[in-house]
């Protein structure tokens, strides 16, 4: 048993890296090739919240909001189907801020051992103060994404774009002090003393696939004949998720990291489709979301259905930008071109 929880956790890992190294080496190859290079895609390009973003662009009038292109809704649409399919597995296993949030809490799992450190996180988990400001906090994510969608539709601009940690972290590869690198820096700083800061309270991508992750056909089922009550599933997620009070983990903040399946020493947790017998194995799971995400992607490449280039608009409309500005837009600026007619 400890062998095979080592395994899949090793997975998970290697998993992220993966995604992480994919984002990393595209920063580095557009800072060796530049930004107007046609040859390596922008980074934002694999974006699946840029894909939100323009939803409604798109659909009302076939255009893209700039610094959005067709791969963006190629990968938001990829990203969705895993959401019906395996729950969160997108932020658990893909996202890159995800993953460096929760690979600094390592680095700050060490901090934990310093007995001053030890005594404050002590104080503060009984701070019934912080529990209520905690469970206020979490639904900031919820306004945020509802406010993001409608501003974004009605100025016809990347409003959340200065300020999301992911275009920051292209800035920080780019070695552009960016206000969306002070926050990703501001995230790190805290990921070292509480896991994934940003998931938790302020990510509007991860707000949208938790609400939808309810709707998922596979999810972590507990079985209380077999539960002991024993709170290890509880403790082990990094996102306080009381896995024993569920029966199924429908939870808006569970990243289906599987944790808890694997730290539950009476076998009570595992995935699975509803009224159907047989569990699904870990390993299986991730086969199918991982085939269904990389497949759609690829798929849409074959087909023609795929585009990271610099222009927006499709097809005859598409249009190239003549002042790209990578700061994204001030609100007067954002207001005055929506007052001449927006961006398109
Ligand atoms: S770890 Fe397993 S046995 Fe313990 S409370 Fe969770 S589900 Fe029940
Ligand atoms: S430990 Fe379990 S409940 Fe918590 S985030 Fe991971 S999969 Fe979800």
């Amino acid at each position: 048993m400890v062998n095979s929880q080592f395994q899949a956790k090793k997975l998970r890992y290697f998993i992220q890296g993966l995604f992480l190294a994919f984002i990393l080496q595209l920063i580095w190859r557009r800072r060796l090739y530049g930004e107007a290079s046609s040859i390596i895609p922008s980074p934002e390009a694999y974006c699946p919240f840029g894909g939100l973003e323009s939803l409604y662009s798109f659909i009302t009038s076939g255009l893209f909001i700039r610094h959005i292109h067709l791969s963006n809704l190629v990968v938001f649409i990829a990203l969705l189907t895993t959401v019906i399919i395996g729950k969160s597995f997108f932020c658990g296993w893909i996202c890159p801020v995800g993953t460096l949030q929760e690979w600094v809490r390592k680095v700050g799992r060490f901090m934990d051992r310093l007995p001053a450190v030890l005594y404050l996180r002590r104080r503060l988990r009984k701070s019934a103060l912080l529990k209520t400001l905690d469970r206020v906090a979490i639904n900031f994510k919820y306004l945020l994404l509802v406010y993001i969608l409608l501003e974004t539709s009605r100025l016809g601009a990347l409003i959340f774009r200065s300020w999301d940690p992911y275009p920051g972290l292209i800035s920080l590869g780019e070695l552009r002090w960016t206000t969306g690198v002070y926050i990703l820096l501001v995230i790190l700083n805290l990921s070292l003393v509480t896991e994934r800061p940003f998931c938790r309270y302020a990510c509007p991508l991860g707000a949208l696939i938790g609400v939808l992750g309810r709707l998922s056909l596979i999810k972590v089922t507990r079985n209380a004949d077999n539960c002991i009550q024993c709170g290890l599933c509880h403790h082990k997620c990094p996102m306080g998720v009381n896995v024993k009070d569920y029966q199924r983990i429908g939870s808006t903040e569970c990243i289906s990291c599987l944790n808890c399946l694997e730290i539950c020493p009476k076998r009570a947790l595992e995935l699975r489709v509803p009224k159907v017998k047989i569990p699904i194995s870990k390993y299986l799971y991730v086969a199918l979301v991982m085939i269904i995400f990389l497949g759609m992607i690829n798929g849409a490449k074959y087909f023609n259905y795929w585009s990271t280039s610099g222009r927006y608009g499709s097809g005859k409309n598409a249009v190239i930008p003549q002042d790209v500005h990578d700061e994204g837009y001030s609100w007067s600026e954002i207001r005055g071109r929506r007052d001449q007619g927006g961006y398109k």
